[in-house]
């Protein structure tokens, strides 16, 4: 199964995932990083353009 993983000490909570792509990103309002919505959502095209466009690169799509 595919799977979403977010490396939180990298991310710089700049939510340009949860732009792009909100059915699946959200900033967490304590920790202002993002999280996913819930667990295994389907990775869709927008997950994979929010990861590419990620600037810290910390979303990693494991096939
Ligand atoms: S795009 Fe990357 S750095 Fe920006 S909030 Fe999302 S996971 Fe964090």
């Amino acid at each position: 199964m595919t799977e979403i993983i977010i490396d939180s000490y990298l991310c710089s909570g700049c939510a340009t995932c949860a732009e792009m792509c909100p059915q699946v990103f959200r900033m967490d309002p304590v920790s202002e990083k993002a999280e996913l919505i819930r667990v295994n959502p389907p990775v869709t095209d927008d997950v994979y353009q929010a990861a590419a466009f990620c600037p810290e690169k910390c979303i990693e799509i494991k096939e």
